[in-house]
């Protein structure tokens, strides 16, 4: 990448160099099938159960209550469809900005299964409308409802949301991949009954992610989606991962254990970014939350009057930024998350979206900021303008 500045954090982050040595250490110790039973799938075996405990660790939970997957994408999948082969009369609450790892086996299940799934509307800064009808009802309900929004940094409030259900048949369930390692969140923060996650939004490597119980029971409440094997508790089968288990365990107890001076720093240089693009670009908004009540490190700003895919694509270069959920990026779809905001179609086709992490620096913000207000007034000035 050498002088390619990446701020798109919210689609993957940069791997650690200390994880990176763990983890290659964990390569060549891990010769072995952890479920083997001789020498070399012990060693296997130490290392996956000592990734599974630190994952425990910083979420508060038993390493029993841990399943290892690919990513979150496949926890949120495990999560969604698992729960509908356990229960088959049960029904969907979730909002109408998660990810699509959440929106697509909802309505697959919506539509093979004819399932109910109640889809929660947000207000302008994405926050959910809380329908206590829809919450509260008879029949067995999985509410799944993302900790934070990785397009526009929408923090959502889970405790007020478990605070209004008096239904006993449902579980919570959150997908806290863009918040783990830079928010509270683990079960002491979030009253949910079941939480996701991935390794590479947190500087680990690709191909890790993990379902995380509060209990063991409430495990029980899912069935696999998958045939030919019982690893991961029944619910993953397939040769376990132990050194990315073993390097995800790792990333994820060093971001947790500093998670204040990490926040500090990301919000500093994120701050810092926002304060001269709005300077140096007159009209630009703000999509999501007030800067200071947002996921750490999020942006979304919608540059007036510019298409914002050609000025993404025109610095990509040097300035590594996104339009969107880097998932739906070959799509060809507009993204959901801003169609779901009450903003106008010029503001959603002009907005970009920025991710700060903790190795940017203060010098590639600089950097950034003039290409970035360089690039913008040189389209400006060539009339390239949205409509
Ligand atoms: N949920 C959210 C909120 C995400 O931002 C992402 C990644 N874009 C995912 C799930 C999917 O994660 P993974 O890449 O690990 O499958």
């Amino acid at each position: 990448m050498n002088n390619t500045i990446f701020l798109d954090n919210n689609s993957t982050t940069p791997l650690d160099p200390e994880i990176r040595a763990k983890y290659i250490e964990a390569l060549d110790a891990c010769l072995g099938n952890p479920a083997s039973n001789h020498t070399a799938g012990w060693l296997s075996k130490s290392y996956l159960e000592e990734g599974r405990e630190k994952i425990a660790d910083s979420l508060n939970t038993s390493p029993e209550c841990i399943v290892f997957t690919s990513g979150a994408t496949e926890a949120n999948n495990i999560v969604i469809l698992g729960y509908a082969n356990q229960n088959s009369q049960c029904r969907f609450i979730t909002s109408k900005i998660e990810h699509s790892s959440i929106l697509e086996p909802l309505y697959y299940i919506k539509s093979t299964q004819g399932l109910e799934v109640n889809l929660l509307e947000v207000d302008e800064i994405g926050l959910i409308k809380i329908n206590e009808n829809i919450l509260n009802h008879d029949s067995q309900t999985l509410i799944s409802i993302q900790h934070s929004n990785n397009e526009i940094g929408t923090i959502q409030d889970l405790n007020k949301l478990k605070s209004l259900i008096t239904s006993k048949k449902y579980l919570i369930h959150s997908d806290i991949s863009q918040s783990f390692g830079k928010l509270p969140c683990s079960f002491n923060d979030i009253d949910a009954d079941i939480l996701t996650i991935s390794g590479h939004k947190n500087h680990a490597p690709l191909g890790i992610g993990a379902i995380a119980f509060r209990s063991k029971n409430i495990l029980n409440n899912f069935q696999s989606i998958f045939k030919g094997g019982n690893h991961e508790f029944n619910l993953r089968p397939g040769t376990q991962l132990a050194a990315l288990a073993y390097a995800f365990g790792n990333a994820t107890e060093k971001s947790v254990s500093s998670l204040k001076e990490s926040h500090e720093y990301i919000s500093e240089l994120t701050n810092k970014l926002y304060a001269n693009l709005i300077n140096n670009i007159s009209g630009t908004i703000l999509l999501g939350p007030a800067i200071n009540d947002r996921l750490p490190g999020n942006l979304n700003l919608a540059f007036p009057k510019i298409d914002a895919k050609t000025l993404v694509s025109k610095i990509s270069s040097k300035v590594c930024c996104s339009t969107g959920s880097a998932c739906l990026s070959t799509s060809g779809k507009n993204s959901h998350v801003l169609e779901s905001l009450p903003i106008s179609e010029e503001v959603k086709s002009s907005a970009i979206r920025f991710g700060v992490s903790k190795f940017n620096t203060s010098e590639e913000i600089n950097k950034a900021v003039k290409i970035i207000t360089n690039k913008y007034a040189e389209l400006i000035q060539k009339g390239e303008l949205l409509l």
